[in-house]
């Protein structure tokens, strides 16, 4: 826990909550489930903490003192560095028109209390996956693939290999996971989205171009297909 490292990793929810008893429930709960929590009283200390402390999701109250939760949410999308930060409203049942008011000014999602908790950190997964824009501008590196995250590049035996969008993040997950097998669900989740509805054989299709253009005359095919379960990056066969 005390791992620097580790707690790096973590990510970071600013929880604005004007009340105490909430918002010590909150941190309780998320750092209990992995999260760092960081917390703002008002709308103005929100602004405040988001600069300093450039959170990865905020939770934010819609009834806030100082300023409201909309307007909060709105300079959150006004600012150029923040524009992308994941928002997700939490708003009183009554509050339902204005929830959906809220989502027009820019929030990613809201939830309406009392709420689950259980309820709260799916929805928080899932908007921190599939908005998950802190760049892993890094390399890759499989076998003899090669993969230059910023530059967008990727090399085979020294040779350019060029792909399509889908199937560069496709390659990206499965040599971030080596020898995993993924089953075209889980493909589908990671690579397209949870909220993208697209048919489980979309994923074959990828695969069969990533596959055309990864493995060259006479190079090993280093996408494994495993009968019934899924793919996985490998250069042993089944
Ligand atoms: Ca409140």
């Amino acid at each position: 826990m005390s791992d620097a490292s580790t707690s790096l990793a973590k990510p970071l929810v600013l929880v604005v909550e004007d009340e105490a008893a909430l918002a010590t429930m909150l941190r309780y709960n998320l750092e209990k489930q992995g999260f760092r929590v960081d917390e703002a009283g008002d709308g103005q200390e929100a602004l405040t903490r988001i600069a300093e402390q450039q959170p990865d999701l905020v939770l934010l109250d819609w009834m806030l003192p100082v300023m409201s939760g909309i307007e909060v949410c709105r300079q959150i999308r006004r600012r150029p560095n923040t524009r992308d930060l994941p928002v997700i409203m939490v708003t009183a049942r009554t509050e339902d028109q204005d929830a959906v008011r809220g989502l027009n000014t820019g929030a990613d999602d809201y939830i309406t209390k009392p709420f689950n908790m259980d309820a709260l950190l799916a929805r928080m997964r899932a908007l921190l996956r599939r908005t998950n824009t802190v760049p892993t501008k890094g390399r890759l590196a499989f076998h003899d693939i090669a993969m230059d995250l910023a530059a967008h590049r990727v090399q085979r035996n020294s040779r350019a290999v060029h792909l399509g969008p889908t199937e560069f993040r496709l390659l990206e997950f499965l040599m971030q996971h080596p020898r995993r097998v993924f089953s075209r669900e889980e493909l589908l989740d990671a690579v397209w989205g949870p909220d993208i509805h697209v048919e489980p054989r979309t994923v074959d299709v990828h695969i069969r171009r990533l596959r055309k253009s990864i493995n060259g005359d006479g190079e090993l095919d280093v996408v494994r297909t495993v009968r019934a379960a899924g793919y996985a990056l490998d250069t042993e066969p089944v």
